[in-house]
């Protein structure tokens, strides 16, 4: 049996198809044609031989809240389909097959699978709430978007920092930190993005915290732990947006530059999340939850009500 895609141009990725509606963009019509991503989603179980042998316990499972993972979904996607050679390295973290298929459901509009490839192939079963309701499975992914999307994203963005105590006698002289994911904290600073990276990076002298030790430890610059990734999140939860006086463009990490991509955003009164990214230039902001869920903006975000901000990093060129 043949089956089309009536909702979908196949010759053409998804991506492409966003950048060609960029280009066609009139005054009036600031939406992409139709939704992308939606909030939410009904994944229907589908039924083989062996499961008349036993009955089963639910035929769909319902997905819920799942604002938590869309918005960096879609960054992701676009990340991903915009730089040739990210796909080969973000395999050697998430494995090939898992992003040829994040790829291929994302260009087939097939959404709730997607939500299921993260759900399953990335999450932890402690990361999100599920229970059987009548013949349904219900997955709740209520909760914060950086335990749900940046935490499972292995260790691409791993950093490492070596520190030695001045003290001989310290208890725990050298020692090596590993950390997983970038928290920028605020700092009170004319450019404070920058300052805070630069803090999260830089070689510091603070006292040694080890019971009993009145030495000072040196620690040394933060390297990352397989080269620098493709991409970055720097997660701006503890940031006071209200002082943000702007959004740097650029980033140095390590010696390597780095580009804004985008950005996720949180409404604290509807705990919703949203997302803004931009292709060729144009901004565009994603809501899952709004009917025409991707739309092209005038100018650039405000990017206040900061959850994270993603950089790619500049080629060589
Ligand atoms: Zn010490």
């Amino acid at each position: 049996i043949q089956v089309y895609c009536f909702s979908c141009d196949l010759s053409k990725t998804l991506f492409e198809e966003i950048r060609a509606s960029l280009n066609n963009n009139d005054e009036e019509d600031r939406s992409f044609w139709r939704p992308v991503l939606p909030w939410g989603g009904v994944f229907t179980i589908k039924a083989g031989r062996k499961a008349l042998s036993c009955t089963p316990l639910y035929v769909k499972i319902n997905l819920k809240n799942t604002c938590t993972i869309d918005g960096f979904l879609m960054i992701l996607y676009v990340i991903l389909r915009e730089n040739q050679g990210f796909p080969r390295e973000l395999a050697v973290f998430l494995g090939k097959q898992f992003v040829e298929y994040f790829l291929y459901l994302m260009d087939s509009c097939d959404y709730t699978t997607v939500k299921m490839l993260w759900i399953w192939d990335r999450m932890s079963r402690r990361q999100y709430r599920s229970e059987v309701r009548k013949t349904a499975l219900e997955i709740d992914l209520f909760g914060n978007e950086h335990d749900n999307f940046t935490e499972n994203l292995e260790s691409l963005m791993s950093t490492m920092q070596e520190s030695l105590c001045t003290n001989w006698s310290c208890p725990a002289r050298f020692q090596e930190f590993i950390k997983t994911t970038i928290n920028i904290r605020h700092l009170p600073h004319r450019d404070p993005i920058k300052s805070a990276v630069d803090l999260h990076f830089c070689p510091k002298l603070l006292l040694c915290s080890e019971l009993g030790c009145d030495g000072l430890r040196e620690f040394s610059q933060r390297v990352f732990c397989h080269g620098p990734p493709p991409f970055v999140i720097l997660n701006m939860q503890q940031w006071k947006s209200e002082e943000l006086s702007y959004v740097p463009y650029h980033l140095a990490l390590c010696q390597h530059r780095y580009l804004l991509e985008g950005a996720t955003l949180f409404n604290k009164e509807e705990h919703h999340y949203s997302a803004a990214f931009q292709i060729d230039g144009c901004w565009m902001h994603y809501d899952g939850l709004r009917s025409d869920n991707l739309i092209l903006l005038h100018k650039p975000p405000e990017l206040l009500l900061l959850s994270s901000l993603i950089y790619i990093r500049a080629s060589d060129k």
